[in-house]
């Protein structure tokens, strides 16, 4: 005999996946939710979708809670109804940092020697000559170089990490940037499944359409923030709207386009923009 509350924890453990972020920030919590570290601006965020149309498609909330003289965010795992779920972070948007952070970042423009090591990593060619002699870049200049070699400017979301369901993990897509490479990684994700992506299409297709009517959205400079697809063997195939911690209400009265391009200054994120090629790429996959 099976304790039940013994084997869904043990079910959880096995299910349970974080694809970005740091390790520490999420806890297990009661069946069904996790606890996500405390953020003030993702705590507003959840608030205002109390009534938004938007609510549907993001991780239920249940307020906040306090443990280890710690404080975190309640909210659904979403994996908890799936088998053996297939897992992928996508990035919305064609920049991931807020303005205000490359305005800070200019402040006091220190050359970093981590930052530069971080870019050889990813491509040597990245530097300029002067920054390879200086072994050294700024932080803006990191930024802006970063969201270049992903997919984020070119199409206005990258995929950021995936999970299958074969116990493979992958998170080294800071070069996917062509759409012929996106489409090669999905198909992979899905294992050559088409019913899964026209199940993805059709989820995708909604949310675009509660993102249209979405007071919340109007009002919102949203980076940084993912659809995560979810699915399995079952041929369940989900999407959610996850991750507000970069997500920043516009001063009283200014709404946002979320197509057009981004003018420092503008505050404009590209998410619908980003989310038009992510379905025009999806449709790609299903009929090639
Ligand atoms: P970062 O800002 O670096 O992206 P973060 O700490 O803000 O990280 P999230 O992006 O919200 O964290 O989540 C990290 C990962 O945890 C996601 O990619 C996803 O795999 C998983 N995750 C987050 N929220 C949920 C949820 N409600 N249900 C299931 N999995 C989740
Ligand atoms: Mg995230
Ligand atoms: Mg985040």
């Amino acid at each position: 005999i099976v304790h039940w509350p013994f084997a869904a924890s043990q079910r959880r453990r096995l299910n349970w996946v974080q694809l970005a972020g740091h390790k520490g920030n999420f806890k297990a919590a009661d069946e069904g939710n996790i606890l996500k570290k405390f953020s003030e601006n993702e705590r507003q965020c959840f608030e205002r979708l109390r009534g938004d149309s938007l609510l549907p498609y993001v991780p239920g909330y249940h307020g906040v809670v306090e443990t280890d003289g710690e404080s975190f965010l309640h909210m659904t795992d979403l994996l908890a109804t799936f088998d053996l779920p297939n897992v992928m972070d996508c990035k919305m948007g064609v920049r991931t940092y807020l303005e205000e952070e490359l305005v800070r970042a200019r402040e006091r423009p220190k050359l970093r020697k981590d930052l530069y090591e971080k870019m050889v990593e990813v491509d040597g060619n990245g530097p300029t000559s002067q920054e390879h002699v200086q072994r050294a870049v700024t932080k803006p200049r990191y930024m802006q170089w970063r969201e270049t070699m992903s997919s984020t400017h070119t199409l206005g979301f990258r995929i950021e990490g995936i999970k299958k369901s074969d116990g493979t993990c992958r998170t080294d897509f800071k070069k996917t940037r062509s759409k012929e490479d996106v489409i090669q990684v999905f198909k992979d994700f899905v294992g050559g499944n088409v019913n899964i992506i026209t199940a993805y299409l059709s989820r995708l297709t909604e949310i675009k359409h509660a993102l249209k009517v979405s007071e919340f959205f109007k009002r919102h400079e949203v980076i940084g923030s993912s659809l995560l697809f979810i699915h399995d063997h079952t041929g369940q195939a989900q999407v959610w709207l996850i991750d507000f911690g970069k997500t920043t209400a516009l001063p009283e009265g200014q709404t946002l386009d979320h197509s057009i391009p981004w003018q420092e200054g503008n505050r404009e994120d590209g998410y619908l923009w980003g989310l038009d090629n992510l379905i025009h790429t999806l449709e790609c996959v299903s009929c090639g």
